[in-house]
């Protein structure tokens, strides 16, 4: 297999990412490209970068085989790469950390991000604190009311949380609100965008600072299997979770690469935010990539069961590797998510988050068509309990 080396200079993976925004954004986005190049590999750099993954996250997370399940579907054995157990429950800790430390050295003492769930805004306002950085969070006001532990959260961390109340009072319009701060504070401030979606250099850089994941899994399978995994499934939202867990695999050949999108109430439905299986080539949030569209290029609204999951559209490099066949993407919808939910929980003593239970649901759909020998490794992106509420609702219950 040819050796990976995506994306070109310009941020293009074929005919995905890129540079797609308003001509004030160009030289926020010229200077973090150069600040990136420079420090990427920078020894000091790297060294901080390890040290803070080591010391404040906990890593390296282990791999662990879920030996009962595996038992019970009678199959394959799966296996999770425990990215609950990561400091703040998931694995967007690790995204968080990679670009505070660059902000520090290009001199900007302010973080944003933009929040739609929550997490990435506890994972930005955890950062700011432990560097002592003012850290703002922009998030729609429907979601400030939905999410409303994870904005005391962040208040408690000392971020200061902007509703948004535009549009749909949801992500894509907090989102807005974020770059039209950037815009205006470029000089002291920094943009921490939480997946592998907008304009060069972030779909790049995300990924790097997510590859850890992966590398860590090529080391430990050997270790704890003798081997490398036969497949490895991870849930896609805008894609960080996966990408950090495929990307050291692409070129290893015979491991096969599963992302796992939310079906939500089906594709029939029109229910759900499977942007790769049921979307269409556009442009969203400064990249090329698929997403959920209708025929005027309207983007259309999304659902998923798991907040973390309900995003139009996808990182541009995963539209690349669907295009190109080294990775497939399936879909699980909400009934089938909340079933693996409950089954990890009771069988392996783990509480999965909703976006991770998709990817152990389709796991749990394919070990039975395998022989006993054959490995799956699911990464276990984040824990389940900013999950209760909505756990508990669907099961009739008050919380
Ligand atoms: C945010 C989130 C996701 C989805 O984001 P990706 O960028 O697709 O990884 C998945 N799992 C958890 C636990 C999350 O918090």
């Amino acid at each position: 297999m040819k050796p990976y080396d995506l994306p070109d200079a310009r941020g293009h993976f074929g005919p995905y990412g890129g540079i797609f925004v308003a001509e004030t954004l160009v030289h926020a986005l010229e200077e973090l490209r150069l600040a990136y190049e420079r420090y990427r590999n920078d020894a000091d750099f790297v060294a901080e970068f390890r040290y803070e993954l080591e010391h404040f996250v906990g890593r390296p997370s282990p791999v662990y085989h879920a030996k009962r399940w595996s038992e019970r579907l009678g199959g394959a054995q799966i296996w999770f790469k425990r990215e609950d157990l990561n400091h703040t429950g998931a694995h967007k800790i690790n995204n968080t950390i990679g670009p505070a430390l660059l902000a520090k050295r290009m001199g900007k003492p302010r973080v944003i991000a933009e929040t739609g769930a929550g997490q990435h805004g506890v994972a930005t306002a955890t950062v700011a604190a432990r560097y002592g950085m003012k850290c703002v969070v922009y998030m729609g006001s429907e979601d400030v009311a939905r999410q409303a532990q994870n904005v005391y959260r962040m208040k408690l961390l000392g971020a200061e949380v902007v509703p948004v109340d535009s549009g749909s009072r949801t992500l894509k319009d907090a989102l807005n609100e974020a770059m039209r701060d950037w815009v205006t504070n470029v000089e002291d401030t920094f943009y921490i965008i939480g997946t592998v979606a907008g304009p060069h250099p972030y779909p790049m850089m995300v990924r790097d600072f997510q590859s850890v994941i992966g590398e860590e899994c090529k080391r430990q399978m050997p270790q704890m299997t003798g081997r490398q995994p036969d497949y490895v499934v991870a849930c896609v939202g805008g894609g960080s979770n996966a990408i950090g867990i495929f990307h050291p695999y692409i070129d290893v050949p015979g491991v096969q690469l599963i992302g796992v999108e939310a079906g939500g109430e089906g594709l029939a439905s029109g229910r759900h935010a499977a942007s790769l299986t049921a979307g269409t080539p556009g442009v969203l949030h400064g990249n090329r990539t698929y997403l959920l569209q209708d025929e005027n290029g309207q983007v259309i609204d999304t659902h998923s069961v798991s907040a973390g999951l309900d995003y139009p559209g996808v990182g541009p490099e995963h539209a690349w590797l669907k295009d190109s066949g080294r990775a497939r993407y399936e879909v699980v919808d909400d009934e089938q998510t909340l079933k693996a939910f409950h089954d990890c929980c009771r069988i392996e003593g783990i509480i999965p988050a909703l976006e991770s239970s998709h990817a152990l649901a389709y796991a749990a759909r394919l070990a039975p068509t395998l022989p006993r020998d054959r490995i799956i490794l699911v990464n276990l992106s984040g824990r389940g309990d900013k999950d209760m509420h909505t756990v508990a609702q669907r099961a009739g219950m008050r919380f």
